[in-house]
């Protein structure tokens, strides 16, 4: 699956090879706080890019940030609990 290594995709393709979540990954190489996130808020058209500026680092305050297919996220997993 070469396409989901670059970060152009968008998430319809995304979720279209069976990846449900977001690899999360603050901008500030420094810092390197990561979390992970379902993708299922965002609609099919929304590229993985353009989600990228809307995040803000909560270790450090640094906005923006590195937004990857979190390929170990199942279907299920991204269920809410309760
Ligand atoms: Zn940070």
């Amino acid at each position: 699956m070469p396409e989901l290594t670059r970060e152009k995709i968008s998430l319809g393709e995304m979720r279209a090879s069976g990846v449900r979540g977001l690899l999360i990954y603050c901008s500030d190489f420094q810092c390197s706080h990561w979390t992970t996130i379902s993708a299922d808020q965002w609609p099919d058209e929304v590229r993985l890019s353009d989600t990228e500026p809307r995040f803000t680092c909560q270790a450090c305050g640094q906005r923006g940030a590195d937004v990857r297919p979190n390929f170990g996220l199942g279907v299920r997993s991204t269920v809410p609990l309760g």
